[in-house]
């Protein structure tokens, strides 16, 4: 994050994440979410963000070319407002999508995400972990993306155990022409099978935090996705982008999140090419682990 203080400017990179392992348990009696054990990866695939206070503006404004109706980057500001008591001039946040939207790459909980940083920023507020805590009613992918680290979700994913694994791959990411709210998706793969068990996912939970605190749930065998048949099955499209991804070389080819976009990973050195290839017949983005955290300082000028 860059602060330019005399115009009260604040650039941000709000990062995707993909989930290298994504595992459904039971609905929650508390609040009807599937338990999950998951393992949030960001990549350098980043939505741009200014903001600017402005003290001409009656209320926060923000603008989001692409999406239309509610934006998750507004309510994050007004959540932030209403649990600090910061009642600080108004922000305008201009937000440039490079996130697939509705692509199961968590692009709004991302500029959500970024958008408590950016009032933190302005507020002078270095309290990352009430950050977190406003974050959780935002959604359960929004505390994730607050650190913007690798790390192991629990409880609905919303519970974070930071990760010592480091990622040895590149990608290659296939937006799918096709949008997929979660929510369906998750109901599909309620419809289709039982969701794994308590004790299932106990057992599961032991075994990503221990291959997260080394090797990684990727060298692991853990790098699976619960819901990759439910999202198959509302949107075929998604099976040719993972034999694309396959047949160019990918170690593990899958879908992100609940979908459909599609992400490959290959070894170092070699996803560019890949990338260049793919992209004669189709959209197809490269992107680096975000390993280096680094929410600051924004990597585009
Ligand atoms: P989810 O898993 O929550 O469905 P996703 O990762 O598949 O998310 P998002 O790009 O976050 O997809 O968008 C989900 C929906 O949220 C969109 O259909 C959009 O209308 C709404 N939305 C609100 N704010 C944003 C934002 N800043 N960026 C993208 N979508 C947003």
């Amino acid at each position: 994050m860059t602060t330019d203080s005399s115009r009260a400017t604040v650039r941000i990179a709000a990062p995707a994440k993909i989930n290298l392992s994504l595992f459904v348990g039971p609905v929650r009696e508390s609040d009807g979410r599937h338990e999950l054990v998951t393992v949030f990866q960001p990549l350098d695939l980043l939505d741009e963000i200014v903001a600017e206070q402005d003290a001409t503006l009656t209320a926060d404004v923000v603008e989001c070319v692409g999406v239309e109706g509610p934006n998750l980057a507004a309510d994050a500001l007004a959540a932030y407002r209403a649990e600090t008591g910061w009642d600080g001039a108004p922000i305008r946040l201009t937000i440039t999508k490079r996130i697939p939207v509705a692509g199961g790459m968590a692009g709004g909980s991302a500029d959500a995400a970024a958008a408590l940083r950016v009032a933190a920023a302005f507020a002078a507020d270095p309290d990352r972990d009430r950050l977190e805590a406003i974050a959780r009613p935002l959604g359960a992918d929004v505390p994730s993306q607050v650190h913007g680290r690798r790390a192991t979700g629990l409880g609905a994913g919303e519970t974070l155990r930071r990760s010592a694994a480091r990622p040895d791959w590149e990608a290659v990411v296939l937006p799918v022409d096709a949008q997929l709210s979660a929510g369906a998706v998750y109901a599909e793969a309620d419809r289709l099978v039982d969701p794994r068990t308590d004790e299932e996912i106990r057992d599961l939970r032991v075994a990503v935090l221990q291959a997260e605190r080394s090797i990684g749930v990727e060298q692991a065998g853990l790098a699976i996705n619960d819901l990759q048949t439910a999202a198959r099955r509302l949107c075929p499209e998604i099976d040719a982008a993972i034999s694309l991804l396959q047949q160019h070389g990918a170690e593990h080819a899958m879908v992100s999140g609940s979908g459909p976009t599609v992400v490959g990973l290959f070894a170092p050195g070699t996803a560019t090419a890949v990338q260049a290839a793919i992209s004669v017949e189709r959209p197809a983005i490269f992107a680096l682990p975000e390993s280096r955290h680094t929410l600051e300082p924004p990597r585009w000028p």
